[in-house]
């Protein structure tokens, strides 16, 4: 579903990502790991063009883009961002509209869906994250957890072939962590192609179908969690491990 080759993003003159190939299938959940600073975060956000990559290139389903140090154009980005939406670490819902208008806003103004379709399908979404009886409460009326839930659902809406998570818990107080990756878990098990920034260990060995090391901006060593976690080839991933795990 997505093919990164040869992916590089540059700040000025800090090279942040160096030569990112990688390649996820539909209904695959690949969780990324390492140091903090490494490009985690940068990577999740060029794979949506919400930083322009300086070279290489991204193709999602049938929509190929090429990088050479120009931004992407708009079609491009609405091309991509069509395909993948993400889940931030401090929610970005609108803080003057209430859960379900949240949900509710992308599919009526963005894609001029049908009122009474989306509200229905925002019911639904409630349900499954467990926010039905929170529906007209506004985000400030909410718990981290909650609110990240109300994200996910408002994601969830445009139907995105792949969900881009960044570091989705590192917010939110460690007893709120539990209900959002619970949430996570079943999208999981319902086949949905998901890339994971994370900080959860434990969580990503136990939801990701491959794991991804990073650190300096290069993928050092990815594998089957079991594998990776549990017996790492590279030195760096050891290390890494050895003061996380
Ligand atoms: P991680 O998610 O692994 O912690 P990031 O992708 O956030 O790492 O950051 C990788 C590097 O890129 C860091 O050195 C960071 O300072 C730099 N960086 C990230 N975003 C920007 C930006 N908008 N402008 C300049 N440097 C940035």
């Amino acid at each position: 579903m997505i093919k990164v080759d040869q992916l590089s993003k540059n700040f000025n003159d800090n090279e942040v990502l160096k030569s990112i190939s990688l390649e996820i299938e539909k209904g695959e959940v690949l969780s990324i790991i390492g140091p903090s600073g490494s490009g985690k975060t940068t990577l999740l956000r060029c794979l949506n063009l919400l930083e322009s990559p300086t070279s290489g290139s991204l193709k999602i389903k049938d929509v190929v883009v090429t990088f050479n140090g120009k931004t992407p154009s708009k079609k491009q980005k609405v091309d991509i961002q069509q395909y993948s939406g993400m889940v931030f670490q401090h929610f970005h819902l609108f803080p003057h509209k209430t859960v379900i208008e949240n949900i509710i806003e992308a599919p009526l103004i963005v894609q001029k869906r049908d009122k009474q379709e989306v509200v229905a399908e925002a019911e639904e979404l409630l349900k499954k994250v467990g926010l039905s009886a929170h529906k007209n409460h506004y985000p400030e009326q909410l718990s981290g957890g909650q609110k990240q839930r109300a994200a996910i659902a408002r994601i969830l809406a445009l139907k995105p072939d792949v969900l881009l998570f960044d570091e989705p818990t590192s917010a939110l107080d460690p007893e709120l962590v539990g209900e959002v990756l619970t949430v996570i878990k079943d999208l999981a098990q319902e086949g949905q192609t998901m890339i994971i920034v994370t900080h959860e260990m434990h969580f990503a060995r136990e939801v990701s179908d491959r794991v991804v090391f990073i650190a300096d901006g290069y993928i050092v060593e990815e594998g089957k969690p079991e594998v990776l976690f549990s017996s790492p080839q590279e030195e760096r991933t050891k290390k890494f491990l050895e003061k996380v795990l």
